[in-house]
């Protein structure tokens, strides 16, 4: 089949597909998670369903494995080692073919900041500390200067006071490997702080629906339960469904400053108050705003207090390899209190290997990107912070005047830097698609179907949002003159947004990650 009727012939099955799934998603939840179960076993098509999913990831992977007939492939070790400047030269050569794109600030997100002077200096950095490993504070003790000055300086930015006045107050951490890792820290810390304080052995967790994946990556891990709150038409969580959602059960309360999807900060305030009225654990999520929002404040824009100032405020990620313009493999996780911290630790006193410790979930750890987040921290300093923000979010301006002067679409919420749009007319998808031709890579949002521009220091290059805005013109006028074009990802974003059968997008999401595999 060719490719043009092959996608038809895919359209209409999902077509099809899509008529069928509605109906049924009509029923209860429970209900269609049955069918979705015979539905399955129906004989015929699980068979259906993999040929659909082969032929729409035979598709994408020759765009997913662009080296694969230019650069030799090692299936396996090579019998002999490679000559190291012939490897240098492969990589200098696999770095130049992708540079470009993120460089002229042309991604959402991704690359914070980007100067090649800049990244020259942190992998000086990299390269003296290379050998370093935290895991062995005697050998390396600059390490642990690194991470304790790293924590302390992101604790300072984010409201904690500079004279804690005792052990249960003082504002605590650790460095982690990424905002992932710190989530997934402070939430297994809550529940084995829950499990011997209170004796919670069914605990919840209550986070929006704009809330990171990375929560209910940590629901699955830890065994606990996520309930999910809607937003309100602002894109904030709504907070009276947050208070119908406590139970005696529930351990922590989630809010996001801001959250990934729509770049809008949920009320925190409010938030943050009924958990400390019910006594649990109150984070907020600030790997994207931890760098930025305190700078923002100080420059005028309308920022809600999110940090440690409010008083249920008890834990908080913040990404350095974000805005903290790291390199990437570091973020932060902060606690208010020691003792909650310790919940976190792991320790082994009882191993034939000897007296064991480690904060994280790593053992061994990378202390040069440590080295690299601090000197990252410390080479930038509180005025360069500041300075960065306001050119971002001045661009942001330009980039949000851009999408008001253009009906088809419409911003969701009031963000400040990452910015949501929709449309009611056109297919959103359609239209990230014609970025995609102009050479964009945005981020394809669903529930509801929109697309995203995380802007960072890339963006603020002279004529980057000239150029977004222009383009963005050109896709939707091309998305309305040409309907018929379906594009590329168009229709796997509107399969995996529209399926009701869940477990079906998870079934394609885990072939998607088996190509990225393939040798
Ligand atoms: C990026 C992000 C995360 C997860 O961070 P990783 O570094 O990708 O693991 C969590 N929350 C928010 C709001 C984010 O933007």
């Amino acid at each position: 089949m060719d490719r043009r009727r092959r996608a038809e012939s895919c359209d209409k099955n999902i077509n099809m597909l899509n008529k069928l799934f509605q109906w049924l998603n009509r029923a209860h939840p429970r209900v269609m998670q049955k069918a979705e179960k015979t539905l399955k076993t129906l004989p015929g098509v699980d068979a259906r369903m993999e040929q659909e999913f082969a032929s729409m990831l035979r598709e994408l992977e020759p765009a997913l494995k662009p080296y694969a007939r230019e650069f030799p492939a090692y299936a396996e070790l090579p019998a002999r080692g490679v000559d190291r400047e012939l490897l240098l030269d492969e990589l200098e050569q696999l770095n130049a073919r992708e540079r470009g794109k993120w460089q002229e600030g042309f991604v959402s997100g991704a690359v914070y900041h980007g100067d090649t002077t800049y990244i020259d200096f942190l992998n000086r950095v990299y390269a003296l500390n290379s050998q370093s490993n935290p895991l062995h504070a005697d050998v390396f003790p600059s390490t642990s200067k690194f991470e304790a000055e790293i924590v302390s300086m992101t604790a300072r930015l984010l409201g904690a006071g500079a004279t804690p006045q005792n052990d249960a107050n003082e504002i605590v951490g650790t460095v982690t490997s990424g905002g992932t890792e710190s989530i997934l820290l402070a939430m297994k810390t809550y529940r084995d702080f829950a499990r011997e304080k209170k004796g919670i052995t069914a605990p919840e967790i209550i986070a929006p629906v704009s809330a990171h994946a990375a929560f209910d990556k940590a629901a699955q891990y830890f065994n606990l339960k996520l309930i999910h709150i809607p937003l309100r038409d602002d894109m904030r969580a709504d907070v009276d469904a947050a208070r119908r959602a406590i139970t005696k059960n529930t351990i922590a309360l989630i809010g996001s400053a801001p959250c990934f999807p729509y770049g809008t900060i949920d009320p925190l305030e409010e938030l943050s108050e009924l958990a400390r009225a019910h006594e649990f654990g109150f984070h907020t999520d600030a790997c994207l705003g931890g760098f930025v929002l305190p700078f923002a404040e100080k420059l005028g824009y309308p920022v809600p207090p999110f940090d440690f100032r409010l008083r249920g405020v008890t834990s908080m990620s913040a990404d350095t390899h974000k805005y903290g313009y790291a390199a990437k493999g570091t973020s932060v996780v902060l606690y208010r209190g020691r003792a909650l911290r310790h919940y976190q630790y792991y320790t082994a006193a009882d191993w034939s290997g000897g007296l064991y410790f480690s904060p994280t979930f790593a053992g061994s750890r990378p202390g040069a990107l440590s080295a690299t987040a601090w000197a990252a921290m410390v080479s930038i300093g509180a005025q360069g912070y500041l300075d960065a923000t306001r050119v971002i979010l001045e661009t942001a301006t330009k980039i949000k005047n851009g999408l008001r002067a253009i009906p088809e679409l419409k911003i969701l919420g009031e963000p400040l830097w990452v910015i949501a749009f929709a449309s009611d007319k056109l297919n959103i998808y359609q239209v990230m698609d014609a970025m995609t031709k102009r050479g964009w890579s945005l981020n394809g949002l669903h529930k509801p179907a929109a697309a995203h521009i995380a802007l960072t220091q890339r963006h603020t290059l002279p004529g980057v949002a000239e150029r977004f805005n222009n383009d963005l013109r050109d896709a939707v006028a091309y998305v309305k003159a040409h309907p018929e074009d379906k594009g590329e990802m168009a229709p796997v974003y509107g399969l995996a947004a529209n399926l009701p059968l869940r477990g079906v997008v998870s079934d394609l999401l885990k072939r998607y990650m088996d190509v990225l595999y393939k040798v």
